[in-house]
């Protein structure tokens, strides 16, 4: 009989995706992180031109140097994070550079310290990198904000790292500058490294984005044209990492993918030099559709706060499982908060990512829903 290898039997396919599988016909799928527009016509353009001029083939490993330049000026410019084009790795997507940064970070049973609750994949990469998961408590009444304190209260002497999410999935907090300051300088302090997870830093309605890695290069940071692009599907991201952590990232990833695609590295780099209005468009939408998702969940009885930042909200109700139970009867597929972490018991979280119409529809199937069953 097969037996797979026992890192495989420690993770689990994402429920996400599994709901994402199941949808039956006719149902309005609002699991999935996946933005509704298209990608952008001068970068969809920039790609068929360099198909046709044959730019097909494998590219040098830590990614081609005008879109490591591009990334490096980027993140000088808005994030005053200081990266020479060499120390930058553009990855398959910003889950690649994830994956890699804990292979190459993390030996069995070093800490890895990981927002709960919080995005899904960095309990099986911690996993998968055989480290010990130690879970973060993010608070409501804090508005799900990771602090100093709630980082200092989790670290011991095996700690190695620490998973940080601004704005985040699934909650939509974004950080207070103070707080993403003070949890890099304990990073410095103590020796571990700050993964900053910030696929998310364009889409913010109340607040302004700070990247740790500003404050201190212990910190390898991450994002994704994915969100910010709507080109989730050509898997394209990078990383910002000190020299000594770089050299061992790129043995990682250049054993495991080679290189990104070709082709996703023209994309993004006409994404970061090309006009920049669809940006600005598209957050506004996403703001449009936060706001209708928030006064129709509150008309139903379901009270929380509007999410600063990212397309997902994460309310209570008093049965989730129930609620997302009758909420897929009622032809809308949403995801039980339990399974981003057990601080996410009792929520839901959707996602508004979805066209503003079926968002309308969705709200309507939902609204009768009985909320004390
Ligand atoms: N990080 C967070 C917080 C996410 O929500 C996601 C996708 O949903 C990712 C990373 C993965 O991004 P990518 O599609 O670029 O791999």
């Amino acid at each position: 009989m097969f037996q797979p290898a026992k890192r495989c039997k420690l993770i689990q396919l994402s429920e996400i995706r599994k709901m994402f599988e199941l949808t039956p016909e006719n149902a309005i799928n609002l699991s999935l992180g996946e933005p509704d527009f298209d990608t952008p016509e001068h970068i969809r353009e920039a790609v068929k031109r360099a198909l046709d001029d044959g730019f097909t083939h494998y590219t040098s490993n830590n990614g081609i140097l005008e879109l490591r330049e591009a990334i490096s000026c980027k993140l000088a410019d808005e994030n005053k994070v200081e990266a020479d084009p060499e120390n930058i790795t553009v990855t398959v997507g910003a889950s690649q550079a994830l994956y890699i940064s804990l292979q190459a970070l993390v030996n069995k049973g070093d800490e890895v310290l990981i927002p709960d609750p919080g995005f899904l994949s960095y309990d099986a990469f911690v996993k998968l990198a055989e480290g010990k998961m130690v879970p973060i408590s993010l608070k409501e009444e804090n508005e799900f904000q990771m602090t100093p304190d709630d980082v200092l209260d989790k670290i011991t002497d095996k700690t190695k790292a620490i998973i940080m999410n601004s704005p985040s999935n699934p909650t939509g907090a974004v950080m207070q500058k103070e707080d993403i300051k003070g949890i890099a300088e304990i990073a410095e302090d103590h020796g571990i490294y700050l993964i900053s997870d910030e696929v998310y830093e364009k889409i913010i309605y109340d607040g302004k984005h700070y990247s740790p890695g500003r404050y201190s290069d212990n910190v390898i940071t991450i994002n994704a044209f994915s969100k910010t692009y709507a080109m989730t599907g050509f898997r394209i991201g990078y990383m910002a990492a000190k020299p000594e952590i770089t050299e061992e990232l790129l043995k990682v990833h250049q054993y495991n993918v080679a290189c990104a695609s070709s082709l996703s590295q023209i994309a993004g780099l006409e994404a970061l030099t090309g006009p920049k209005k669809c940006v600005g468009e598209m957050v506004a939408e996403f703001k449009r559709r936060r706001d209708l998702v928030v006064k129709r969940l509150n008309e139903m009885g379901i009270q929380f706060k509007a999410p600063k930042g990212a397309f997902y909200a994460f309310p209570k109700v008093h049965n989730s499982s129930e609620f997302v139970n009758e909420a897929i009867k009622a032809g809308v597929i949403i995801v039980n908060g339990a399974s981003f972490g057990k601080c996410g018991e009792g929520h839901f979280r959707i996602s508004y990512a979805a066209a503003y119409e079926k968002l309308v529809e969705a709200m309507d199937r939902l609204a009768p829903i009985n909320l004390k069953s």
